[in-house]
């Protein structure tokens, strides 16, 4: 595919109207063709009010017709495969290999998603029959389900270029539930971001869609992003990237004068606690694989499991000497933008400014933005009297706070902001403490891992990427797995309609075959 470098509004590809960029490769500085479009104010509106021109049509698709068209999307990322890896390689400096496993991990997303919109139960279709003879009154028939929200705008994440970015499980969640995208693309990466948004178009394109099902739009500055939450027509919006933006545009919604739902995905050092016995145990085996995962991506993960938590006994000078030995085998490899490489810079030196002392590094930067490694610690006493220690860096940098017992331990664990996920070691003599433990964690993250990592995540019904602020704006809802279709949902429900007039997951016959809630009881079809 020859990148154009233009916005794909509906079926059309428009040039710039805000002056133009070029990606840029962050391993060697030099700038990549082509020149990629800026859009303004009249491309959100276009963008959006086709969208809301799509929104009657493509949320009453059948299931069978939407999985078809989720299917359709999955097919052409996977044919894309080959191109869309070296290009996002390309502008973020990271391996070829690992673009292409994400071009067949968020495939595979919306493959299931298909198969969540063909068993309909994400619809939720409840039926409470009539009761004519009621007393001391009688019930009229309700029935519920859930109906789309309305046209999604969502700002593709910098630092996974597929998976969080235009083809990621936001658009494809929002697509499942029925609701039009308007995809802001991250400047990070527009070529990667074109290839996707081209695969997309091309699939409503071929599967007889509104043109307006999907459009993608980039811009300059705030903009941009501000005029797609502030547009009228925009029901729900859905951001993964830094606090301070998340925030920003969470407020901006809520001023609106129809305030909508925000769905940020911010920050979280998904802390790791290992319990006593588990230390004796394998504390080597926890260090080593512990930073083996919080380098992945050059530490550039929501998931990175950060901070890492043991108190001082057996086995603690070996989990300490497996970490700083694997951090210091760690090559420096070049972060994804000049912007998050200087302020990893900064927020690595904000440790060292509140106490935390460097007890390791990785190899020496060879280029202008690699990220070096790097492995500090501090003890409970200093994680609970300084809050900014316990704040994310993002990057490759890790944090060992030794504990004085497990007093301390449950004291920190209390200390810590909402978190995605959060990790245990425990062994059997652990039960107790891991008791007393659980609840801290339950109250203050989304996921809770027992001796493994946190990263890798499965993409699953069961998966909850979410948790309390700030490491989202809602814990309610998750934004990876089954699960997130959730967020463009709300109930309808329908009283009194006769048979003919119902949505067909509610008709007496059934003639979806869905799974319904029948006067309170689970139904088969
Ligand atoms: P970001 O600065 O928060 O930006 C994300 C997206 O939101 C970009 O498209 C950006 O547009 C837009 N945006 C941000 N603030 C906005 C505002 N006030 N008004 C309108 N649009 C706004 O995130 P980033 O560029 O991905 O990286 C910056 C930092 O975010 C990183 O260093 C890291 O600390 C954090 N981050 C965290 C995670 C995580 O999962 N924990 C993931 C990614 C990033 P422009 O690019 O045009 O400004």
């Amino acid at each position: 595919m020859t990148l154009t470098g233009e916005l794909l509004i509906g079926a059309a590809h428009v040039p710039a109207g805000a002056g133009t960029m070029k990606a840029l490769n962050p391993a060697t500085r030099e700038v990549i063709e082509p020149e990629f479009a800026f859009g303004g104010a009249a491309d959100v509106d276009r963008a959006v009010t086709l969208a809301d021109e799509a929104f009657d049509s493509y949320s009453h698709t059948g299931p069978a017709e939407r999985a078809a068209f989720l299917d359709l999307i999955a097919d052409k990322l996977e044919a894309a495969k080959g191109e869309l890896a070296e290009r996002a390689s390309l502008e973020t400096g990271l391996p070829v290999a690992q673009f292409e496993g994400e071009t067949l991990r968020t495939a595979d997303h919306f493959r299931k998603f298909a198969t969540l919109v063909r068993q309909g139960r994400f619809l939720q279709a409840t039926i409470d029959p009539a009761q004519p003879d009621r007393q001391p009154s009688p019930r009229m028939d309700h029935r519920l389900q859930k109906v789309a929200l309305g046209p999604v705008v969502i700002f593709g994440a910098s630092n996974f270029p597929i998976s969080y970015s235009v083809a990621g499980g936001d658009t494809a969640s929002a697509l499942a539930a029925g609701c039009p995208v308007v995809l802001k693309a991250h400047n990070a990466h527009p070529g990667a971001s074109e290839i996707q948004g081209r695969a997309i178009q091309q699939a409503v394109a071929e599967a007889g869609l509104h043109e307006g099902v999907f459009s993608l739009v980039r811009g300059v500055g705030n903009e941009i992003g501000e005029a797609l939450v502030d547009h009228p027509l925009v029901r729900a919006v859905t951001f993964t990237g830094s606090e301070g933006g998340g925030m920003a545009l969470y407020r901006r919604a809520q001023q609106r004068p129809d305030p909508i739902p925000v769905f940020t995905e911010m920050t979280s050092v998904n802390p790791t606690f290992v319990l006593p016995a588990a230390l004796a145990a394998r504390g080597a085996e926890i260090g080593g694989g512990l930073v083996q995962r919080a380098m992945y991506n050059v530490g550039q993960a929501c998931l990175k499991p950060a901070i890492l938590l043991a108190v001082d006994g057996p086995g603690f000078a070996e989990l300490r000497e497996a970490a700083t030995s694997e951090v210091e085998k760690v090559a420096a490899r070049t972060m994804l933008t000049p912007g998050i490489h200087d302020s990893y810079t900064r927020n690595a030196q904000r440790l060292e400014e509140r106490g935390a002392t460097r007890i390791g590094a990785g190899q020496e930067p060879t280029r202008a933005w690699d990220g070096q490694s790097l492995m500090y610690e501090v003890t409970g006493d200093q994680l609970l009297a300084e809050p900014d220690l316990r704040e994310e860096v993002f990057g490759p940098a890790i944090l060992l706070v030794r504990l004085t017992g497990l007093d301390q331990l449950l004291e920190v664990a209390r200390a810590f902001r909402g978190q995605l996920s959060a990790t245990l070691h425990a062994e059997t003599p652990d039960h107790v403490a891991t008791a007393q433990l659980l609840p801290i964690l339950e109250r203050r993250t989304g996921r809770i891992v027992v001796n493994a990592f946190s990263i890798p995540q499965e993409v699953s019904y069961a998966t909850t990427h979410g948790g309390p602020f700030p490491a989202t704006s809602d814990s309610r809802f998750t934004s990876v797995g089954m699960g997130a279709i959730e967020r463009f949902l709300r109930p309808v429900t329908y009283q009194g309609f006769p048979d003919a007039l119902l949505p067909e997951p509610l008709r007496e016959a059934n003639p979806l075959g869905l799974w319904r809630l029948v006067d309170g009881e689970l139904t088969r079809p």
